[in-house]
């Protein structure tokens, strides 16, 4: 019989930190073995299910980020860029799998992952639901059967505390757009139009941002042709899907080789 795996929690007093601590601890074949929040957080010393409201869970939030990674099979962090870069450096020391679900990441912090990914296994998803991915699956794969006659516009919306935009999911449908097209996203991104802006260049990839109460996040890619438009998309009811993602993918880490990963490789969309 397999031990259980043992998942740490960066950011555990957190929206996505509390619905994880939730998620690992009703998932078979898991458990949390640590949480941590950033230091002088109100809730450290509190337990962390109780913080999830599931009760005791007998994890006390701690600072040590050092401790919660080297005790844990794989960690799951949905905090912050530098914080995420910080714990992709530990994850590398220790051979822990880091679940990286915080979304705005530079260019430094995406070479800091893949630095890591050399010695240990590294899941990043600016999404990390079913459906996103099954959707950047069919969005690289249309992208590519239709030509630049269609326009792509990616339109996406989130409550009024997000922090970054366009959401790290729209700029993914992006590259999974510009992927399919065979063109790299910054040459042909558009994410402003203001005044006059003259005609739409031919095979940009426009992007819409609204923001606005409590709107976990949707997510439409449109693909318009002329006399004809066909739109999919993606609408989250609750983060509980993130979280789910995230253990899934703590669960698929084990036993893997070091590697930068998907979540399309997680749920087999691709190798
Ligand atoms: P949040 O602000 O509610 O939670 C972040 C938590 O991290 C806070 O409690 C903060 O105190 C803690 N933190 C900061 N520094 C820390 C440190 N050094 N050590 C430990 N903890 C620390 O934010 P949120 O809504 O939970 O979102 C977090 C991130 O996850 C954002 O980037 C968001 O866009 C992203 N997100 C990704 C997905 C996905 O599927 N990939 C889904 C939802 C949110």
């Amino acid at each position: 019989m397999v031990d259980d795996m043992k998942i740490g929690i960066v950011g555990a007093a957190g929206r996505m930190g509390q619905m994880c601590v939730r998620q690992v601890s009703e998932w078979r074949g898991c458990s949390v073995s640590g949480a941590t929040e950033v230091t002088g957080h109100e809730a450290l010393g509190r337990d962390a299910g109780e913080l999830a409201g599931i009760g005791n869970i007998g994890v006390p939030l701690k600072s040590d980020s050092e401790e919660l990674v080297v005790r844990a099979d794989a960690v799951i962090d949905f905090t912050s860029p530098a914080v995420t870069e910080s714990h992709a450096h530990l994850c590398m020391r220790a051979g822990t799998a880091l679940i990286a679900g915080t979304t705005g990441l530079s260019d430094d912090h995406e070479a800091a992952l893949l630095e890591a990914s050399a010695k240990t296994v590294i899941v990043r998803a600016p999404n990390m639901s079913v459906g996103v991915t099954l959707l950047l699956a069919l969005t690289e794969r249309v992208a590519g059967m239709l030509d630049d006659e269609f326009d792509i516009e990616i339109v996406e919306m989130h409550h009024r505390h997000k922090v970054d935009a366009p959401s790290g999911t729209a700029l993914g449908l992006g590259e999974a757009a510009a992927a399919g097209r065979a063109v790299r996203l910054s040459d042909v991104k558009k994410t402003k139009r203001d005044g006059h802006t003259g005609p739409r260049t031919p095979g940009e990839i426009g992007f819409a941002t609204l923001r606005g109460g409590d709107v976990v996040g949707d997510h439409t890619v449109v693909f318009s042709g002329a006399g004809e438009r066909i739109e999919f998309t993606h609408k989250a009811a609750s983060r509980v899907i993130f979280a789910a993602g995230a253990v899934r993918a703590a669960l698929w880490s084990r036993g893997k080789s070091p590697g930068l990963y998907s979540m399309k490789a997680v749920l087999g969309f691709e190798d």
